[in-house]
């Protein structure tokens, strides 16, 4: 019961694909490679959205951007699988401008307020700062 029709689904693909590739291009800014060599594995070289960051060189990038870089990839696969878009907690709809503020969204938002309220009350240890946390904040 995927909410999104195709077109959005093809512009959430494309602001994903795009946040890819500014990691990739920092990664290649870091380590000086081209993307053909970033590639762990075959493939077409151009394709962003399929392209696979070995760890090593995940380890290179900021752990900030690397859980992105896993969350993005993610988000496309589910867009690949046509469940991008669906709360994974009750299955709802995440809404259009919710992903569109949050492209990585995994939960609805009443879902994610439940989460963090829950997280509050029953933690103290440091919460992983970036979570689901995805501020467009770049440039
Ligand atoms: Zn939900």
């Amino acid at each position: 019961m995927a909410a999104l029709k195709k077109k959005d689904l093809d512009k959430f693909k494309a602001i994903l694909v795009d946040e890819k590739k500014k990691i990739v291009q920092h990664l290649m800014d870091l380590t000086q490679s081209s993307e053909q060599e970033l590639q762990n594995g075959s493939g077409d070289p151009a394709d962003i959205a399929s392209l696979e960051i070995s760890q090593a060189n995940i380890a290179k990038i900021g752990r900030r951007e690397s859980t992105l870089l896993k969350k993005i990839d993610y988000a496309l696969g589910k867009i690949e699988d046509k469940t991008y878009g669906e709360c994974e907690e009750c299955g709802e709809a995440i809404g259009v401008k919710r992903l569109e503020a949050r492209p990585v969204a995994q939960l609805c938002i009443d879902c994610k307020t439940e989460q963090e309220n829950a997280e509050k009350r029953y933690s103290s240890r440091d919460r992983d700062q970036d979570d689901d946390d995805y501020d467009r904040d770049s440039d």
